[in-house]
């Protein structure tokens, strides 16, 4: 059951579609697939994965699915494919990258010292389990002596300060160590840069989420911000400029946005650069 877009939000998509380099970037879980208990049971909603294929398809267009997720289980369960990006990890991880993570020289360097520290930290108090991530480690001390873990997490302090550049996100009985926060407002903008997008597009249904519109709306190409098309999915306080009710109706929205950037495509061809793409 489906019912017509809402007549503002059915301008801003005609208005988005027309400009000559767009950027379409979409959450996943509670945008394209209905949340689930088991992450992993996760699957999208009909229509979603077809509309954003079709978009991508379309001259002047990249599309991207923007999640907190790792990249692997997000190309896994949105079984996405070239040339839809991933970015996964909330923008540690970035599949046009080869190794599919998005860091610098310095932080892959850190990133293996950190990996021989904390291997070395754990030789030293047996117990200590080491969890990989992406760009970081996560010590875990449960289930030790109360002083061995108290030492362990201790050393897991020292080793940060010795590194300052690292991210620090301590809990209890664990301590996360980062060599990049990236979080999904940085993450965006950077694509929008890479891409040089002279208008963006961000659909998200959380507070993750709402760093990405915030991020856009605050963003420092201010012709850019203004081009901005932001859809929060679900309840909840929101920057975003427009919200819809739930998944079907973001498959509905992308339909639109698919029909209208193929009905702008008749009187607008992508710019060549930036200093010819307009105002
Ligand atoms: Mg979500």
């Amino acid at each position: 059951m489906t019912s017509p877009l809402d007549p503002d939000l059915t301008s801003a998509v005609q208005a988005f579609a027309a400009h000559p380099r767009v950027l379409v970037a979409t959450d996943f879980d509670g945008v394209l697939a209905p949340l689930v208990l088991d992450p992993m049971d996760s699957r999208p909603v009909e229509g979603g994965m077809p509309a954003l294929t079709d978009l991508a398809a379309l001259p002047g267009v990249t599309v991207a699915l923007v999640s907190g997720r790792a990249l692997a289980p997000l190309r896994q369960l949105s079984e996405a494919r070239d040339p839809l990006v991933l970015i996964g990890s909330h923008g540690v991880e970035d599949s046009r990258h080869t190794d599919g993570l998005a860091l610098d020289e310095d932080q892959h360097a850190l990133l293996e010292t950190l990996a021989q520290e904390v291997e070395a930290l754990a030789e030293r108090h047996p117990g200590v389990r080491v969890e990989d991530k992406p760009a970081g480690r996560v010590v875990h001390t449960r289930g030790l002596p109360a002083q061995e873990g108290k030492d362990a997490l201790a050393e897991a302090a020292a080793l940060a300060e010795r590194h300052t550049s690292l991210v620090v996100t301590p809990g209890k009985e664990v301590v996360e160590l980062a060599v990049a926060h990236v979080g999904k407002g940085a993450a965006l903008l950077a694509l929008a840069d890479d891409l040089d997008a002279d208008a963006v597009f961000y659909a998200g249904d959380d507070l993750t989420d709402e760093h990405g519109f915030a991020a856009l709306a605050d963003d420092t190409d201010t012709a850019r911000a203004g081009r901005r098309l932001t859809v929060r999915v679900g309840d909840g306080e929101t920057r975003a400029g427009f919200r819809v009710a739930d998944e079907e109706a973001v498959v509905e929205l992308l339909v639109a946005l698919v029909a209208a950037r193929r009905s702008a495509g008749r009187s607008v061809s992508p710019a060549p650069d930036r200093s010819t793409a307009g105002g």
